[in-house]
């Protein structure tokens, strides 16, 4: 059965976010509209906060979860550190809250050399560096500006993770990351850098991951590692763990996420005790841990139809406002926002406008007939739904809200064709 994140309930048979009717919302804002609940996202936040107090740690949220100024800002005022991926990120990230900057982390396998110069400038906390090459080109920069940075490998620890095969990152033959055997060399070729203090050991097995042992493995590596690096006279004074942690898209078995972080913290902690004296404060990268339950899609539906046997509910949000469906097979759970139909629920494609059999948002979704004008909620859609969208087929990307309470604030107006057509020439 299908536990609706806490977020969002019906009160009266409609469907709110907190206080706020969500059909209140779509009349004055229009759909689609992506709607997250703050308390939400304070409430995961603290819940993973709680899980790891027996540690010193920073929490640095994956800005690319979703990266809306407002919930940085809101997760900065929190103490959240972040972790980017890219010189447009920090920029964000600076806009949110200048205090944040000290607390950010740099992840990513094709850092630039103008993003190594605008992080090295704004004194960043620490590179993970994924590459020799990489090192070389961070090395020159610093050299360069006369700006110091500390430095943590990502390595790759080999570890498999139980996950959808574009979001698993931790093995061999991913991209990501250095093999272990590899860091102790290169970490010692860091070491005679002028610029370049060697600090700590990162890594990030992959995203939506529910079985929290290859965590456990993952970090036993790092351990081993770090014990090596302290031998060879590093100061290794951070471990960060990544992010990764997943979440339940349509099962009650994660409802319980104070249960889920415990585990999780405990699969992390344990290894850690190894290192005894040496106790790296350490860095968590989570991003849809704490967003993904926060916000949902708010869509009209446009029409229903029926082909042969085949019933399609055609919606106005589409594979451009969330491209986890078409992406990676993701199941998110829609319901109606009012529930004053009591026609029994029949299966149904929920598909978006665009042009491509791709474009569904829920195949096989149990749900009373539908008449146009109709408002469905489309859940868990807070991380990796905003921050990929797409301007596919020339659709204005969604407004997006914040509900705090019985409080609504727009923290990002609708897209205009004005704002599409802005970059562009008609040439010739
Ligand atoms: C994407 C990413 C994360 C966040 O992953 P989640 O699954 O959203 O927690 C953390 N660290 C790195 C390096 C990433 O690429």
């Amino acid at each position: 059965m299908f536990i609706r994140p806490p977020g969002f309930e019906y009160e009266k048979q409609e469907l709110h976010c907190e206080r706020v009717p969500l059909s209140k919302l779509a009349d004055k804002f229009g759909t689609p509209l992506y709607v997250y609940s703050a308390a939400t996202i304070r409430e995961r936040y603290s819940i993973l906060d709680r899980a790891f107090r027996a540690v010193p740690h920073t929490i640095c949220y994956s800005v690319k979860a979703n990266s809306n100024l407002s919930i940085l800002r809101l997760l900065a005022g929190l103490g959240a550190g972040f972790d980017i991926v890219s010189g447009g990120e920090l920029e964000r990230v600076r806009v949110a809250s200048k205090k944040a900057v000290k607390k950010v982390v740099f992840s990513g396998v094709g850092k630039t050399a103008e993003e190594l110069r605008l992080t090295l400038r704004s004194g960043i906390l620490l590179f993970n560096v994924e590459s020799e090459g990489e090192l070389e080109l961070l090395s020159e920069c610093a050299l360069k500006l006369r700006k110091n940075a500390r430095i943590a490998l990502r390595v790759n620890p080999d570890v498999p993770a139980e996950t959808h095969p574009y979001i698993s990152t931790g093995l061999r033959e991913h991209k990501f990351g250095v093999p272990i055997s590899a860091a102790r060399e290169l970490c010692r070729r860091a070491a005679g850098r002028k610029y370049l203090t060697v600090a700590g050991v990162s890594l990030h097995i992959g995203s939506q991951i529910t079985d929290v042992s290859p965590f456990g493995i993952a970090i036993e590596r790092a351990v081993d590692l770090i014990q090596q690096l302290a031998s060879d006279g590093h100061q290794i004074r951070f471990i960060d763990a990544g992010g990764g942690l997943g979440v339940s898209y349509n099962s009650a078995e994660q409802a319980d996420f104070a249960g889920v972080a415990r585990k999780y913290a405990e699969a992390i902690i344990r290894p850690l005790l190894r290192l005894k004296k040496l106790k790296p404060h350490l860095l968590l990268e989570p991003g849809r841990s704490i967003i993904a339950p926060a916000g949902a899609v708010v869509t009209r539906v446009l029409y229903e139809k029926q082909n042969g046997n085949k019933r399609f509910v055609v919606a106005d949000a589409a594979m451009n406002d969330l491209i986890r469906p078409a992406l990676y097979g993701a199941k998110h759970e829609i319901t109606p926002v009012s529930l004053t139909r009591t026609d029994r629920d029949l299966l149904a494609d929920v598909v978006g406008p665009i042009c491509e059999s791709g474009d569904f948002l829920a195949r096989d979704a149990a749900l009373s007939p539908a008449t146009p004008g109709e408002l469905l909620c489309i859940y868990d859609a807070g991380a990796y739904g905003m921050s990929l969208a797409s301007n596919y087929n020339s659709r204005l990307r969604a407004a997006e809200v914040l509900v705090d309470g019985a409080r609504t604030r727009l923290v990002r107006r609708r897209e205009t064709m004005k704002d599409i057509l802005q970059t562009e020439m008609a040439c010739l």
